[in-house]
């Protein structure tokens, strides 16, 4: 009887792509929904967002989000968060990170980084895709178990190719198939609607609890440029959060033996009490700071003022400042001439972190959305436009960083600029230094620096097969191509012979076509698993709405239905009712079955009233 109330009076699409945002800390999914961009909250929660944390128990199922949070204290070896960080990275990148991450991570012969619990090995793009596993079957499961394969990811506007490309393999390790991936703070400006300006210049400020992000558009005509990008990758939250996790540790220093002092376990609860603390602040002059020290159960109680938090944070915020100066003298503005500043991530709740920005741009920043939304509404709207939705507008992004080559003596030979809008390409000549040389090395690199060794690398490639000629003879066209998706591919071919070389440039850090295919083999246990109870979830709304259906509909026609029927339904209800107890798929499904088969004379009576009344010129509701 579902059917009826869906197809006949509710005009219901259900949507065919969801915007992720797959953040450092948190993610969250959201869907385009009568004519608007919405977050979909799980029943009983108030908000939709999952923590970005992975607990590995030594036995048992993997724990994505809230409840791995919660549990972080008892496992902190195995409990792994801010893997986004890792998301495409070498050793090198982020041994910084490593220092405040307690969990153990190597890098294999490959340049791939795996993070190692109770003797097993990890990539960041498996467990980034359980978070987006996770986030993605809540949605499905809160919109009544809806199958929306489809998405866009949005990725920090600091991502370089090999993280988007990361990011990528982490969706489809998930069973996503990626629309596009989008750049953060290009997904806020669309979720504020920006495009509706007549026009003007925007600074977008996204302050998240592991990036900062800074980016200037304008709009003009309904058309989004990005000018200008800048920020942080290792600016965050987490930075504030350790502030005060300072000022525990300096309570305790002489308070705890030394070994007790090293616990990751008291690390970690100094984190979450921080944070906890941090975001009190935001609300209140005044928070406590409390802390159960995990070894011996003692507390820890410290009052902390708003004033003296700001103290401790102002030189992060004046970090972000920077970030905007530059973003904005690299857009050839100046702060006055920015028209709206747009707030985006949880740290932009902080009232000092607000206070300094309305005053470096000279105006109130836009707050009215939810900051740690935004950016899944945004991607939301993407995600509409992409599967066919109206929304009249053209979105261009910007390489974040110059793409170039290696050149001799270790200069890099720059092909496409920095803020250059995407999709775009360029071609840059080269030549051989040697006689009778056969092959050319490359090494690609992005980076704003001159030379290579302090760019970062981002993949090498050998063309070979040059006929054998005089120095500087041969000509080889290198050419540099970006997709819409920010991703980079290289072409190079000598000219003078028409010898061509198609080249895979494998990204260092990232996976291999193989490896992702093996392990998209594996997670197919997981995403069978994960399928079979975002079924069970979808049956059981799907009956609730039958059966509510079917007795509102019941009541006013039982004595039009013959006492066949009637018995057919009434028992078709009360297994269903039985079955909604059940997680049981193929319960389920059989109470779902037989309900659809019982109350198929009702739904042709029904069908019959409509119709007539629809002919005799009646409203639906009048039936
Ligand atoms: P990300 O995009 O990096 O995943 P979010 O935008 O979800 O991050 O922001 C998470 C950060 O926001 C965390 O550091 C969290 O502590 C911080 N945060 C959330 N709410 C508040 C608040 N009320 N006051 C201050 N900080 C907050
Ligand atoms: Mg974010």
């Amino acid at each position: 009887m579902g059917y009826i109330e869906l197809t006949v009076l509710n005009n219901n699409v259900s949507p065919l792509a969801m915007g992720i945002d797959l953040g450092t800390t948190n993610s969250l999914a959201a869907v385009w929904k009568d004519g608007r961009p919405l977050v979909i909250k799980p029943e009983g929660h108030s908000s939709g967002s999952v923590p970005s944390v992975i607990l590995l128990p030594e036995q048992g199922e993997n724990t994505v989000g809230h409840a791995a949070r919660a549990q972080a204290i008892v496992d902190p070896r195995n409990t792994i968060f801010s893997i986004k960080r890792l998301l495409g990275r070498g050793l090198e990148d982020v041994r910084e990170d490593l220092k405040s991450l307690p969990f153990p991570v190597v890098e294999d012969a490959a340049g791939v980084l795996r993070i190692q619990a109770h003797g097993k090995e990890y990539t960041p793009e498996e467990l980034s895709a359980m978070i987006l596993m996770r986030v993605h079957s809540l949605c499905c499961r809160s919109m009544g178990g809806a199958e929306i394969q489809k998405a866009v990811i949005t990725v920090p506007a600091y991502f370089d190719d090999t993280q988007r490309q990361a990011t990528r393999d982490a969706a489809r390790l998930a069973g996503l198939d990626v629309l596009r991936i989008i750049n953060e703070p290009t997904a806020a400006s669309l979720a504020y609607g920006l495009d509706q300006n007549a026009g003007g210049n925007i600074a977008v400020y996204d302050l998240g609890g592991g990036t900062f992000d800074i980016s200037i558009l304008s709009i003009e005509d309904g058309v989004f440029r990005v000018l200008a990008t800048g920020g942080d990758t290792r600016l965050g939250g987490d930075d504030f959060d350790r502030t005060l996790v300072d000022l525990v540790l300096d309570e305790l220093k002489d308070k705890l033996p030394r070994e007790e002092l090293e616990d990751p376990a008291l690390h970690l609860a100094a984190r979450l009490a921080a944070e906890k603390c941090k975001c009190e602040l935001s609300e209140h002059p005044e928070a406590e700071l409390h802390l159960t020290l995990p070894q011996s159960g003692a507390h820890l109680r410290l009052q902390v003022t708003r004033e003296e938090f700001q103290e401790r944070v102002a030189a992060l915020i004046e970090r972000t400042l920077q970030g905007c100066r530059r973003a904005v003298s690299d857009a050839g503005l100046e702060p006055s001439d920015i028209a709206e500043v747009v707030m985006v991530g949880g740290s932009t709740r902080i009232p000092a972190v607000r206070d300094a920005v309305a005053a470096f741009f000279g105006r109130l920043p836009h707050t009215e959305l939810n900051p740690d939304e935004v950016v899944a509404l945004g991607a939301a709207v993407q995600a509409h436009i992409l599967t066919g939705g109206s929304r009249d507008l053209l979105l261009m992004d910007v390489t974040p960083l110059a793409l170039g080559l290696e050149t001799m003596g270790g200069a890099v030979a720059k092909v496409i600029a920095r803020n250059s809008t995407v999709p775009c390409q360029a071609t840059e000549g080269f030549t051989t230094y040697a006689d009778n040389q056969t092959g050319l090395d490359f090494n690609i690199v992005q980076g704003e620096r001159e030379l290579a060794e302090d760019c970062r690398s981002l993949g090498k490639f050998k063309l070979t097969g040059i006929p054998p000629m005089p120095a500087g003879m041969a000509r080889i066209a290198v050419r540099f191509h970006v997709d819409a998706d920010g991703l980079l591919k290289v072409t190079a071919r000598e000219e003078s012979t028409g010898v061509m070389a198609s080249i895979d440039v494998e990204p260092k850090h990232g996976l291999t076509d193989n490896q992702v295919e093996t392990m998209l083999k594996e997670s197919l246990i997981y995403a069978r698993e994960d399928f079979e109870k975002s079924r069970s979830a979808g049956l059981k709304t799907e009956i609730g709405g039958m059966l509510l259906a079917t007795k509102k509909s019941l009541a006013g026609v039982r004595d039009l239905l013959d006492r066949e029927t009637c018995l057919d339904i009434d028992e078709a209800i009360e297994a269903a009712n039985k079955a909604l107890s059940s997680s049981d798929g193929k319960v389920l499904q059989a109470a779902r079955d037989g309900l659809e088969q019982a109350t198929g004379p009702l739904a042709a009576l029904l069908m019959d009233r409509v119709a007539r009344s629809a002919l005799a010129g009646k409203r639906l509701d009048e039936v």
